[in-house]
């Protein structure tokens, strides 16, 4: 091939020069321009088979024609072996880059600052000289080359560089109109894979405790942050961190609003590269603009939270004012709790001072009722009996030794009256660290204002227990068997009245003393029970008289069990006691008033005491 000299060159100039005018920003994308410059050195020099290789970062890729899937690479390294100094080298004497063996020559060129940027690959020489020799003609050739390639890569990077911020700017909008952190958390991934492609990016929460979907989202882990990631997270400073094993480079730039932050955004290369300074700027911008945006959407989501803790605090406030049975309460309190925290696992627990320590009241998940869940009773009593602190632990695996718990995350609060602990509330659930500290304010705020509630529903019930209850004998009282008999008349067929008097128990107070005395009543109320449990109510009538009413039952029915108590009166009483039995029954026949069959049952008792006492008498 026959160089025709200086012209020639002048010709590859001015046709470099147009390609530049020419110059299309879409063009750099499809690599255009490289298609046209090959056009060019094709016409200008006649030369056929150009190949050019271009550098990305350490590798020289072969840029084929469109659609070519296997691309031959060359290393940084082995150009700079192949080019120790020379720009121009003949492939016959490579036998190690058989790659370039298809070529005769091939060509390098460098940037202004003298950095290998591109190969050209010649199938031909370059040969014969006009008027110049061959190193200066290709020296020349280099020259305006390599000035085409600078331009080029200018624009190419100018063009990069615009296109970031574009997407920043786009980003930018599309973070101040989400109020969605989860969204907003996708936006700021996706940017940073979209404008930073070779790299691998990750963002690290904290306080989050929450799982994603997105791999490259996690939780910033305090245990394993390397400390570049620390340093940038407690103190809200760029950090660039390069790892000599590995060889690659991390970036750290901390996500940061005004009045905290919100975790680290992590951007590795797998090269020992440093970042640009370009690089770093935008970095920052976007770490800048997101920090402040998550604090936005953080601090919408915290307003919108507390708004509707605080209705259901005053929704359940009201409820419990209503005044509800204790286990209504509970159950209100449990459905309250479950909904609030997402879990079913919640139990009540009231301290006792007898020998059963504690009491697991209605509403409490069924767990608490098993081994397993009387343990994480144990562990919050033994807590809490240090101090009448709330108790709240992320992860128990491995403290206080125990080991193969269940449940991970606990929440217990103590309910408090006249700054006494009367017993707790816990929430427990599988996954560590699945409740949030709002959480955990919340249950408190809960058990606070339920444990009043809580207490009164208790003492009602115990109050309205001991009003239908006779302290001595633990009988019914005479008031809950009037109620009794009158239901019955109003609902049942039939039903029996049996009364019982002490046969001259006057004798025995008074030969023993009242208090032998309020023993036998004892134990004629104990004979009383056991001899009608599950067939009649029996109630303490009055003084040493007592009554025992069974409804849809026939005086036939009731006579045997009349005599039985008759029969075993003596051997179950100290000093031994008899006593004389009254009975009256009704039916729809035969329809009463409860005054009416009391007078009757009186009467056949009042018979039985003139017959001599110790026996049954029937009326009606
Ligand atoms: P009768 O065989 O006719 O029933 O003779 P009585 O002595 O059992 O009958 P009376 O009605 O004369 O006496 C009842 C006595 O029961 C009088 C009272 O002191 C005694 N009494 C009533 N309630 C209690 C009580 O709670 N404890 C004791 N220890 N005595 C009681
Ligand atoms: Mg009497
Ligand atoms: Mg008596």
């Amino acid at each position: 091939m026959v160089i025709r000299g200086i012209e020639v060159l002048q010709k590859y100039k001015s046709e470099l020069f147009d390609l530049i005018n020419e110059f299309e920003y879409k063009e750099y994308k499809n690599t255009d321009w490289l298609t046209k410059w090959t056009l060019i050195i094709q016409e200008v020099f006649n030369m056929k088979g150009v190949t050019f290789y271009l550098r990305k970062e350490k590798i020289f890729k072969e840029m084929r024609p469109l659609h070519s899937n296997k691309e031959k690479t060359v290393t940084l390294q082995e150009v700079m072996e192949l080019f120790p100094d020379d720009s121009l080298i003949n492939t016959e004497n490579l036998d190690k880059y058989s790659q370039f063996s298809s070529f005769s020559q091939v060509i390098l060129l460098r940037s202004m600052t003298n950095e290998p940027i591109a190969l050209l690959c010649f199938k031909e020489r370059w040969e014969a000289i006009g008027e110049i020799n061959l190193s200066n003609f290709v020296a020349e050739f280099c020259h305006s080359s390599s000035g085409l390639m600078n331009k080029l890569l200018t624009i190419t990077e100018i063009i990069e560089e615009e296109e970031r911020y574009r997407e920043l700017f786009k980003v930018t909008e599309t973070f101040h109109s989400s109020m969605e952190v989860d969204t907003l958390l996708d936006e700021i991934i996706t940017t940073l894979h979209k404008v930073f492609p070779s790299y691998s990016s990750k963002l690290l929460l904290s306080n989050d405790h929450q799982h994603y979907a997105d791999v490259r989202i996690q939780n910033f882990n305090f245990d394993t942050a390397t400390s570049a990631a620390m340093e940038s997270f407690v103190n809200g400073v760029i950090q660039v961190e390069s790892n000599l094993n590995s060889g690659n480079t991390v970036f750290y730039a901390p996500l940061r609003g005004k009045q905290g932050i919100y975790g680290v955004m992590q951007v590795s290369s797998q090269h020992e590269k440093l970042f640009q300074k370009k690089e770093i700027e935008f970095i920052k911008l976007l770490a800048y603009t997101a920090g402040s945006a998550l604090e936005n959407a953080k601090l919408y989501q915290q307003s919108k939270q507390l708004i509707s803790d605080l209705q259901l605090i005053n929704e359940t406030s009201h409820r419990l004012n209503l005044n509800l049975r204790l286990s209504e309460t509970l159950a209100f309190l449990n459905t309250q709790i479950q909904k609030s925290f997402k879990t079913s696992d919640i139990g009540f627990v009231f301290l006792k001072d007898s020998k059963e320590r504690f009491k697991i009241l209605p509403g409490s998940s069924d767990l608490f009722r098993t081994g397993n869940g009387i343990e994480y009773i144990h562990l919050v009593e033994a807590r809490m009996s240090k101090g009448n602190d709330p108790l709240f632990i992320g992860d128990l695996k491995g403290k206080y030794g125990q080991s193969n718990l269940v449940f991970r995350s606990i929440m217990a609060v103590p309910m408090v009256q006249h700054s006494e602990m009367i017993g707790f509330c816990l929430v427990l659930h599988q996954e560590p660290y699945f409740f949030s500290y709002d959480m955990f304010k919340l249950l408190q705020s809960f058990i606070h204002h339920s444990t009043l509630a809580l207490t009164n529903s208790m003492l009602r019930e115990k109050l309205e227990e001991m009003v239908i209850t006779d302290y001595l004998t633990q009988l019914y009282s005479r008031y809950h068997l009037d109620e009794f008999i009158e239901r019955s008349i109003r609902e049942d067929t039939r039903g029996v009245l049996l009364l019982i008097d002490i046969d001259d128990f006057k004798h025995v107070n008074d030969t023993y003393g009242h208090h032998i005395g309020d023993k036998v009543l004892i134990q004629v109320a104990k004979l009383l029970k056991e001899t009608v449990t599950g067939k009649g109510l029996g109630a303490r009538w009055g003084g040493e008289e007592m009554a025992v009413y069974f409804p849809q039952s026939r005086i036939n029915d009731v006579i045997q069990i009349a005599q039985d108590i008759v029969e075993e009166a003596s051997r179950k009483t100290q000093p031994p006691i008899t006593v004389s039995c009254g009975l009256a029954g009704w039916d729809c026949g035969h329809p009463v008033s409860s005054m009416n069959l009391f007078m009757q049952a009186d009467e056949a008792l009042y018979e039985a005491k003139r017959e001599g006492k110790n026996q049954v008498i029937i009326r009606g």
